[in-house]
């Protein structure tokens, strides 16, 4: 099917209006209009290829929320007319040990992910969720529950996924104290969850004006990592850290913070760590861990989580022709919330 959408063809060209097919749905797949659709901190690191494995032209967006237009006969979870939500992954083999567990991020065939890689089924590149259609096969696609307001769901299925899971992992509960690093899309939902599971929370910031907000949003405390005092004073509070920061940083500021046994768990940066002192790992049996987003059983726990608990994603809608803008503001790192894209505005190809 013909479809409609914002791709760049490279490192340093912005994302412009680009038409193009996906596949007619086979017997297990989902066609969604998409309504909605996040812009996430790695739409910005994949279109500038710092990670180095881009593939142009690149559609991204891998917070997706939308309407079921089209199933394919074998489909049982979706009718047309149902709110269905794809994330991070739309395939993987689906038969390894990871696969059965439900960790479909771990696949040991590696999982398909949304955007820039072969398609398992076509070998065509993946198009991410910056367009007015998707076509999945059903397993990779949530359900979203009755009454949620879409326009505030699609970050959940990566800020929200990739904070949760290691708040899952690592059992956070009442008992738990957590700080999180980087107060933007990722972590202020880290903080938002954390909070809905009874932690004592504290948002570690290098911007105080982003105080506030935090609070509002569940935070205990803030505390302000450029403060060299505030940080010393800060020492072994924290059983577990979820570090969103999204480029190399030094994590020695850090590791002191943790309490013994205590876990950094990285989720923001990808990429070579800057030196590290070995001194603050040996006297506290501190560990440092990383988390990449989640599987599909728990994709769908977080969204349901966050209905019964009532936790929306902080949004800013914007229409598809102010991506390039919001781009632009995220990399300045000074936003508390997510950009979200109203989809629905864009207009409908002919003979779509
Ligand atoms: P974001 O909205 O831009 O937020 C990042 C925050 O980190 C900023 O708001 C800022 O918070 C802080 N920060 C930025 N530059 C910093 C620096 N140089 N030193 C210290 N702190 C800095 O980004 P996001 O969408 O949350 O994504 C964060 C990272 O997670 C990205 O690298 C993204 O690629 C990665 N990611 C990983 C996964 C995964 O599977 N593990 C999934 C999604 C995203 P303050 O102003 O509060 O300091
Ligand atoms: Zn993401």
């Amino acid at each position: 099917m013909k479809t409609i959408g914002y791709a760049c063809t490279s490192a340093d060209a912005p994302l412009e209006s680009y038409s193009f097919e996906r596949r007619a749905p086979l017997a297990n797949d989902v066609v969604m209009e998409i309504t909605y659709a996040g812009i996430c901190h790695s739409d910005i690191h994949m279109a500038h290829n710092d990670w180095g494995f881009t593939l142009y032209p690149l559609v991204p967006g891998h917070e997706i929320v939308g309407r079921v237009i089209a199933i394919g006969s074998d489909v049982t979870k979706f009718k047309v007319g149902d709110h269905g939500a794809v994330g991070c992954m739309v395939d993987s083999c689906q038969h390894c040990d990871q696969c059965r567990r439900g960790e479909e991020q771990f696949c040991r065939e590696g999982n398909t992910g949304t955007y820039s890689v072969p398609d398992r089924i076509d070998g065509s590149i993946t198009k991410g969720g910056y367009s007015k259609h998707i076509v999945v096969r059903e397993e990779f696609v949530c359900t979203v529950p009755e009454g949620m307001d879409l326009s505030r769901t699609a970050p959940i299925l990566c800020a929200g996924i990739t904070t949760y899971s290691p708040l899952r992992t690592w059992n956070v509960g009442p008992h738990s104290r957590v700080g999180v690093i980087g107060m933007g899309g990722l972590g202020h939902m880290a903080v938002k969850l954390a909070a809905a599971m009874g932690a004592r929370v504290t948002m570690i910031s290098r911007s105080p004006d982003k105080e506030k907000v935090a609070r509002e949003i569940g935070a205990d405390d803030f505390l302000i990592s450029t403060n060299a005092g505030a940080m010393q004073a800060a020492a072994n509070v924290f059983d577990l850290i979820i570090d969103t920061v999204p480029v190399k940083h030094d994590l020695d500021a850090y590791m002191p913070l943790l309490d013994v046994d205590g876990t950094l768990v990285i989720v923001g940066q990808v990429g070579p760590w800057g030196e590290v002192n070995g001194l603050p790992f040996l006297m506290g049996r501190r560990r440092v861990a990383g988390s990449p987003i989640g599987g599909m059983r728990e994709t769908q726990e977080v969204i349901d989580f966050c209905a019964r608990k009532g936790i929306l994603p902080e949004c800013r809608i914007i229409r598809p022709e102010q991506v390039n803008e919001a781009f632009a503001t995220l990399q300045r790192a000074d936003i508390p919330f997510r950009f979200v894209i109203d989809m629905a505005s864009l207009s409908v190809p002919e003979a779509a």
